[in-house]
């Protein structure tokens, strides 16, 4: 069996990542995780009883501990997803994703490769790291621009943004200079079980249950693609599989929406599933608030290439992800609670509304 070595195992998309490989036994998984307020162990109790699930809490930007892991454990892949990741918070303190976008990846693929370096002809041949980036790194769209290929030069407009081009920089270094076997896969925004309830998806879902005002940036008509985290899971396997080294490969969903048409549709099929006592629409819960500033317009993700280089495709529509999406925040309020109140990480965490209890 081989062992893969993944970085932010215990957050929204490393979670779902981990418990697919262990579900269906792919590899041995050492997970590698700062649990920092977005890490959440909970994501991972179905390995509780797991012996090829070993969860390590560290830094990717300790390089000592680095080389520990890979001397101990010899992965044959490394997926890297450990980031800082949401775009309010580089605003509000760009610092730590400097820190673990930029010097976390640095270390990281330093210590991959001299690993990597000292393998057999045939295990470096095999080996592959596996980057897990974003489409902000390409920049705002209007909305006649064709979508993003992998070719589009990159424009970041956020610190979060900037620091995950860099990041994505630094892997092409490594392939260029030093042959590493790297793939990078940029994607859209991913939805699904597991999510932090600071972004988007369950936020609304979250503040619409507590009957609160449900927050869209601006006027709501920023686009973004939404691609379901189980579909995005099946696209990093395909690449490090499939991938060519050196390349990068686009994954999207196909599903380019408003914000406000996303926020309408979650609205309906919680009038659907969980009616409000009123019997009025949660729709009318929507407020916009003063927009973030440097706000991207529109991301749209051409991921033609993956489609046909490694015969990758988004299985689940719009519609059908979040009906999925919305009944397992609707049959996991606690896993929200736990969040909520801070018994996640053993304490209250100031950046969720005290007021908010829904979720
Ligand atoms: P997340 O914030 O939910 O999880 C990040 C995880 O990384 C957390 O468990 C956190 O504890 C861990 N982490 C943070 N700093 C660390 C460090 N220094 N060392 C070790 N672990 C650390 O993020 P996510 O949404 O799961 O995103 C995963 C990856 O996918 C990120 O690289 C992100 O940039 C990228 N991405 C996410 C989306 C999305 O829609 N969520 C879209 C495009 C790209």
């Amino acid at each position: 069996m081989q062992t893969y070595l993944i970085t932010g195992g215990a957050g929204f998309i490393g979670s779902n990542f981990v418990l697919h490989v262990r579900e269906n036994k792919l590899a041995r998984v050492i997970n590698l995780d700062k649990l920092t307020y977005a890490g959440n162990r909970d994501n991972l109790r179905a390995l509780d009883a797991d012996p090829e699930h070993i969860f390590v809490a560290g830094d990717i930007a300790n390089p000592e501990l680095l080389k520990k892991l890979f001397q101990q454990y010899q992965p044959s892949r490394v997926f890297h997803l450990a980031a800082e990741s949401h775009v309010d918070r580089s605003i509000a303190d760009p610092e730590a994703f400097i820190r673990t976008n930029v010097v976390g990846t640095f270390h990281l693929l330093e210590q991959t490769r001299l690993f990597w370096q000292q393998l057999s002809p045939t295990d470096r041949t095999n080996f592959r790291f596996v980057h897990v980036s974003t489409d902000e790194v390409y920049g705002s769209l209007s909305p006649s621009d064709p979508a993003f290929t992998e070719s589009k030069a990159y424009e970041p407009n956020s610190p979060y943004a900037a620091s995950k081009a860099g990041s994505d920089h630094l892997v092409r270094a490594y392939f260029h200079t030093y042959g590493l076997p790297t793939i990078t896969t940029n994607c859209s925004n991913n939805y699904g079980p597991f999510q932090f309830p600071e972004k988007l998806l369950p936020l609304i879902i979250s503040k619409a249950l507590a009957e609160q005002p449900l927050p869209i940036y601006g006027d709501g008509k920023n686009v973004r693609d939404w691609l379901y985290v189980a579909d995005h899971v099946r696209g990093l396997l395909a690449a490090a599989e499939q991938g060519r080294p050196g390349e990068t490969y686009n994954i999207g969903g196909n599903s380019e929406k408003e914000n406000i048409e996303l926020v309408r549709y979650v609205c309906s099929l919680l009038d659907r599933k969980r009616p409000r006592a009123s019997g009025r629409p949660y729709a009318e819960l929507i407020s916009f608030v003063a927009d973030r500033p440097g706000h991207d317009r529109r991301y749209a993700i051409d991921c033609r290439k993956i489609q046909t280089e490694l015969r990758w495709r988004a299985r689940e529509t719009f519609e059908s992800g979040l009906e999925r999406t919305v009944a397992w925040y609707l049959a996991n309020e606690d896993w929200c609670k736990s969040i909520r109140n801070g018994r996640y990480r053993g304490e209250r965490l100031g950046l969720i509304d005290k007021e908010d209890r829904s979720c």
